[in-house]
């Protein structure tokens, strides 16, 4: 009986909630669990919602949450006691426990697996039956039911069936979702052919999709084993949150092993279970998530169908999701969603959204075979499987991951050089253009030493970031991003970090707030958050800017040298930081999850001609708002106040130092100065470094405009040329080698970006994380600044 068919008035006994994972498990945190005595407050035929009394509380229900809540009536339980039915019969507690468990003791099973994989011969085992066996598949689209009874239990099982996949287009696949959907099993019993994972685990990944209940029958495990190979299915089951047992049912063998695991599953007692997101790729589960976020709006459609499901389906234009959704007011709006990101990732992937959202699935399934099938003798080869015997190869994959980074910076920088050159000299070229033809005042001082000096001064980096972006998302596309994150699995393992971890973390050499996002992918907390707090000592591409300027300056020789310390610089702190995080805040954690080998594409032309643009766009933009705006206020706190001296013709250069040093930033910058001149640091850059917690590419374009103004009458003097002019008053420069260490050390290391820190918040879910962030970070940044200073001192 299920709770929606009760009357107003009536009482009973819940005994088991049924759907879906997240659903149940709503429904059970609101108190219906089994055993508890619920009263029907009001239920108005054709009315929503019902209301009802639990454990002392009102709570209204939908009535399709009811009706996927299984009781008892207190009427059956009197009449079962054969207690004299007046009102004021007392049944104790012990009679009525013995009731519940009588019914909740029986279990609904479904047999789901590809044609001719053993479900009938386990079918006949447990229950005893005779059906045929035998090597057709679909000819009868029909479930048989048996009876049977272990260990205390009734289970009510069905053959169901079999089909490889869970899309509706064959009769086998439509009537298997409807037989889950409307008969609701306790459990699936997934079975799959031993001696055949790739294929059969496909339609495991649909079923985890489906969030249900489930527990894996490794059958055929006689051929497995036949053919030499070694499947460490107990790490399997702990990766996909499903248990898996080995069986042979044609012998029986194993069968009871499988009943006892799936009582357990039952009564949620096997640690194993959890409900895991399969990873689609980033592409693809950003268009899960936009359609994802908007179904769960509409709180009906949930008792059924998880919403992350509905949303792959609605992805895959699946018929039946179709159908199911039409109903909803709302259709029309996620339908234009939907073709908008269907043709969005269409468009990035090069291929069509079903064939994408399978082949990622298969992705999956080598990934998680990868870590524990020693495959026997008869390996079969493909195209894949010999780019992976290469890329993660015990020998080769190492040095073929570092020649890739060092191709990835070596292109960044060299490359990168003769397109700076020309942005150079064009920001020059007008530079001098206004130079020459706009009358003097402040206007042109604000064009020049401002907008030329802080916008011009960052935007000539643009091809570098780019560069690097290519070669990124090169990565990402093309599935090497993964080979390489297995590569670095044993070693991530050595921080207390998975191969996971990885991916996000060469992400942080471009931008630190995509890669945090991308940490989304990584199951375990610790790790995620870890993974999240290390990620700013990645070096990202708006701290290239700073590194070029000094470094072209200070060190022409050693160019590359000197970038590839910093990186590495940046990394040995990660590295400190993870393991001290791990040692002090969290516990190792030791959940196994699947690392995703996806397919190898060639990334479309298209694609990533995109995928930069995307990034140079979003590059202009912060040029064009914050950067733009951010140096108009420097300039204007550098200028002003001014008397009349500085507005006269002939300044000297010591005049115009001294204007800057009693203009308002003068004032902040020697406010701060005390706390930075143990690192080697005069006032104009301690207020590069405050302008640069809004976003490090600020860090030079302030230092654009603060020494654009040293030198009133030569703009065109290259900035770099400007650092190393000695300062008037103290006759020392203001940068010297030493100095532009500890200043990139400091730059490196110090306060994330504020995006990043949102990012951070975001993505950990508490504003602690994100002081955390800041604090740690810039104390580390001091603390280095100060050893490389002083240290440094000692030998020049
Ligand atoms: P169904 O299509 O999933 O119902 O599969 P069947 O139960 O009809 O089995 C298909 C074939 O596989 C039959 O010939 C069975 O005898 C055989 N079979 C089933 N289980 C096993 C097993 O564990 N090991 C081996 N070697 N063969 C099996
Ligand atoms: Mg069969």
């Amino acid at each position: 009986m299920r709770l929606s068919d009760l009357q107003t008035g009536e009482s009973a006994i819940v005994v088991k909630v049924l759907g879906h994972g997240a659903f149940r498990k709503r429904i059970m945190e609101m108190g219906f669990v089994r055993g508890k005595k619920v009263e029907i407050l009001l239920n108005a035929p054709l009315k929503d919602p019902i209301k009802y009394k639990i454990m002392g509380y009102e709570v209204s229900l939908r009535r399709s949450e009811a009706q996927m809540i299984e009781v008892v009536a207190m009427d059956e339980i009197l009449k079962d006691t054969s207690a004299p039915e007046t009102p004021h019969t007392i049944i104790d507690e012990e009679t009525i426990r013995e009731i519940i468990d009588k019914s909740a003791r029986t279990i609904n099973i479904a047999l789901v697996g590809n044609p001719n994989c053993g479900k009938t011969s386990l079918f006949n085992i447990a229950s005893g039956a005779h059906e045929h066996v035998g090597n057709y598949g679909g000819v009868t689209v029909d479930a048989k039911q048996g009876y049977f009874h272990y260990k205390g239990y009734n289970f009510n099982i069905y053959d169901l069936p079999g089909t490889y996949s869970l899309s509706a287009y064959t009769p086998e696949e439509i009537y298997v979702r409807r037989h889950l959907i409307n008969e609701t099993p306790d459990i699936i019993v997934n079975v799959v052919v031993a001696s055949n994972l790739e294929r059969n685990l496909y339609l495991t990944t649909e079923l985890i999709d489906m969030d249900l209940s489930m527990v894996i029958a490794l059958n055929m495990y006689d051929e497995l084993e036949n053919a030499g190979s070694i499947l460490d299915y107990k790490t399997l089951g702990g990766m996909i949150g499903v248990p898996i047992v080995p069986t042979i049912s044609k012998t029986g063998w194993g069968i009871e092993n499988l009943f006892d695991t799936i009582i357990k599953v039952y009564e949620g007692e096997d640690p194993i279970v959890r409900h895991i997101h399969i990873n689609h790729g980033s592409v693809i589960e950003s268009g899960i998530t936009v359609i994802k976020d908007e179904l769960k709006t509409d709180p009906k459609i949930q008792k059924y169908f998880s919403p992350r499901y509905l949303a792959i389906k609605m992805l895959e234009k699946d018929r039946e999701a179709e159908v199911f959704l039409h109903k909803e007011v709302n259709y029309d709006k996620w339908a234009a969603l939907r073709d908008k990101e269907v043709e969005r990732i269409e468009d990035t992937l090069g291929e069509d959204v079903e064939s994408a959202i399978a082949n990622e699935k298969y992705g999956f399934i080598s990934g998680a075979l990868k870590e524990t099938l020693t495959p026997g003798n008869k390996e079969t080869a493909n195209t894949t499987h010999l780019i992976d015997a290469l890329v993660t190869n015990k020998l080769f994959g190492f040095p073929i991951f570092i020649f890739i980074m060092w191709l990835m910076f070596e292109a960044t920088f060299t490359l990168g050089a003769y397109p700076m050159a020309w942005i150079e000299n064009g920001v020059a070229y007008i530079s001098n253009l206004v130079q020459q033809w706009m009358a003097p005042g402040p206007l042109k001082d604000l064009i020049i030493d401002g907008v030329l000096g802080g916008v011009g001064g960052v935007i000539v980096f643009l091809p570098n970031i780019l560069i690097l972006y290519f070669f990124i998302s090169f990565m990402e596309d093309s599935g090497y991003m993964a080979r390489a994150a297995f590569i670095m699995d044993r070693i991530m393992h050595r921080i207390g970090l998975h191969g996971k971890s990885f991916i996000p973390l060469v992400m942080g050499f471009g931008c630190n707030v995509p890669a945090i996002m991308a940490c989304r992918t990584i199951e375990s907390r610790s790790s995620r958050l870890i993974t999240i707090l290390i990620n700013p000592f990645m070096s990202c591409s708006a701290r290239i800017p700073i590194y070029i300027l000094l470094i072209g300056t200070f060190f022409p020789n050693n160019q590359s040298l000197v970038f590839l310390s910093l990186y590495l610089g940046g990394i040995v702190l990660a590295i400190i930081t993870a393991k001290l995080l791990r040692k002090f805040m969290f516990k190792k954690d030791e959940t196994p999850f699947v690392m995703e080998l996806p397919p190898y594409r060639l990334p479309t032309a298209k694609a990533t001609v995109r995928h930069m643009w995307g990034k140079a766009e979003q590059y202009l933009r912060k040029m064009g708002g914050l950067i733009l705006f951010a140096s108009i206020i420097v300039w204007f706190l550098s200028y002003y106040p001014r008397t009349e001296v500085h507005d006269s013709k002939n300044v000297s250069t010591e005049e115009s130092l001294q204007q800057q040093r009693d203009s308002y930033i003068g004032k902040i910058g020697s406010f701060i100065e005390p706390v930075l001149e143990p690192l080697g640091f005069n006032w104009k850059v301690s207020i590069a470094l405050i302008s640069g917690t809004a976003a490090k590419e600020l860090i030079v374009s302030t230092i654009g405009v603060l020494y654009s103004e040293n030198n009133a009458d030569e703009n065109s003097v290259a900035l770099s040329e400007k650092l190393k002019m000695p300062d008037p008053q103290t006759g020392k420069p203001d940068f010297t080698p030493l100095i532009s260490i500890s200043f990139m050390v400091f730059v490196l290391l110090y306060f994330p970006c504020l995006a990043s820190i949102a990012a951070i918040v975001r993505e950990s879910g508490s504003w602690k994380w994100g002081v955390f962030s800041i604090v740690y970070n810039t104390g580390i940044a001091w603390i280095c600044a100060f050893i490389v200073y002083n240290v440094g001192k000692m030998f020049v």
